[in-house]
């Protein structure tokens, strides 16, 4: 059997934590029970359901509510209704920051049907965005600014409690993307939404979550019996909610020692790579994020020659449809530029041993490319 490659893509997704599958494994093999049945089986399902909202909650601000989803995806396209639910009339724009996920670029571009203007308001050469340039872009008709933390291809980080106080000044709600934040960065406390997903926190695929402040309103998404707060319908399962539940509690307990070794593998992550140039911002950054390029190569290639090693070229997402990185077409880079990048995502389960083999088969491959 081929042995498995060395895994550095933990932005695309994080191995399920093994402590995260044994308290999952009761809910699929022996508890069937619908959280939304009100006999006893129904109840027990819904009390692991109650205590897996807690413990995501945890690492989340005070003063709203969490609405299970299918995906941070969803969660996305539900907070957005935020922009016409329970907003004066005239509130009729939508501000996102151009490096952002495509499922806020593209949920938001979709209101320009609902009559919405959608800004995509640009980041610097560093990925981060000029609070000046943002400050004048707010304005009273403002309805929702969108801004992530971490960024999912590059790994910086944007200002966004200083982003949320302009937002607020204009009335406006603050949308946060934190999937690449949550159990790693502090989530700040004043944004009104968060969009969180379990499977980047080695946790399942197949749930994530919407925070909302208390008092905003959100229109319905997917209709139904209203199962979440009547507002998500369709039943949850236990099983995905107990597993986000236990890795958000493992990244509150190991916050400390996760946090040291993503810093210890970053480091020899650049050594390693000291003849790369790194993109975005080298101290506003979440470090388990190396996204670099090296002038002159082909990726797609690289990425050919080295299977032995599984990263990415841009974001996973954007990778194999053909497009150029937005992000990194934001930073200002030329075309032939974002074609010679590559990211590379450390995560828990990585080793020093991980990175100095990655290291050794991708700039050896390289140095055949540039001969
Ligand atoms: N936002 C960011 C920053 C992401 O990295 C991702 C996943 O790639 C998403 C949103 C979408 O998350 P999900 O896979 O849960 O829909």
């Amino acid at each position: 059997m081929a042995k498995d490659p060395i895994y550095l893509d933990n932005q695309a997704t994080t191995p399920l934590a093994p402590e995260v599958f044994d308290v999952m494994v009761p809910w699929l093999r022996d508890n069937f029970g619908n959280p939304h049945s009100a006999h006893i089986l129904g109840r027990k399902a819904a009390a692991a359901v109650e205590v897996a909202r807690e413990q995501v909650g945890e690492l989340l601000p005070k003063g709203g509510d969490l609405l299970f989803t299918g995906s941070a995806t969803e969660a996305i396209n539900l907070g957005f209704g935020a922009s016409y639910a329970g907003q004066a009339a005239g509130r009729n724009k939508i501000i996102v920051l151009e490096s952002e996920h495509a499922a806020v670029r593209d949920t938001a571009l979709s209101y320009t049907k609902r009559g919405f203007t959608v800004e995509m308001h640009p980041v610097g050469s560093d990925g981060i965005v000029s609070l000046d340039q943002l400050s004048a872009a707010i304005d009273d008709k403002t309805a929702i600014v969108a801004a992530m933390l971490v960024n999912n291809e590059i790994g910086v980080i944007q200002p966004v409690e200083a982003i949320t106080e302009l937002a607020h000044r204009k009335g406006a709600l603050m949308l946060c993307d934190v999937v690449q934040g949550y159990g790693r960065v502090a989530i700040p406390e004043h944004i009104d939404m968060a969009a969180i997903s379990a499977h980047k926190i080695y946790g399942p695929k197949g749930i994530g979550a919407l925070w909302v402040r208390d008092g905003i309103a959100l229109p319905p998404l997917i209709h139904g019996g209203g199962q979440e707060r009547g507002i998500r319908s369709g039943t949850l399962s236990p099983a995905l909610c107990a597993g986000f539940g236990r890795a958000a509690a493992l990244c509150q307990d190991r916050w400390d020692s996760d946090a040291a070794h993503i810093g210890a593998l970053a480091d020899k992550a650049m050594d390693c790579f000291a003849d790369w140039t790194v993109n975005g911002s080298t101290s506003h950054r979440y470090v388990g994020n190396l996204n670099i390029r090296r002038e002159g190569i082909d990726v797609a290639r690289l990425m050919s020659d080295v299977r032995s090693v599984a990263f990415s070229a841009g974001s996973a997402c954007a990778s194999g449809s053909g497009r150029p990185s937005h992000v990194l077409a934001a930073l200002g880079l030329e075309p032939a530029q974002i074609k010679s990048s590559i990211r590379l995502g450390f995560g828990r389960y990585n080793d020093l041993k991980d990175i100095e083999m990655a290291s050794k088969f991708i700039n050896e491959a390289v140095e055949a490319q540039l001969v």
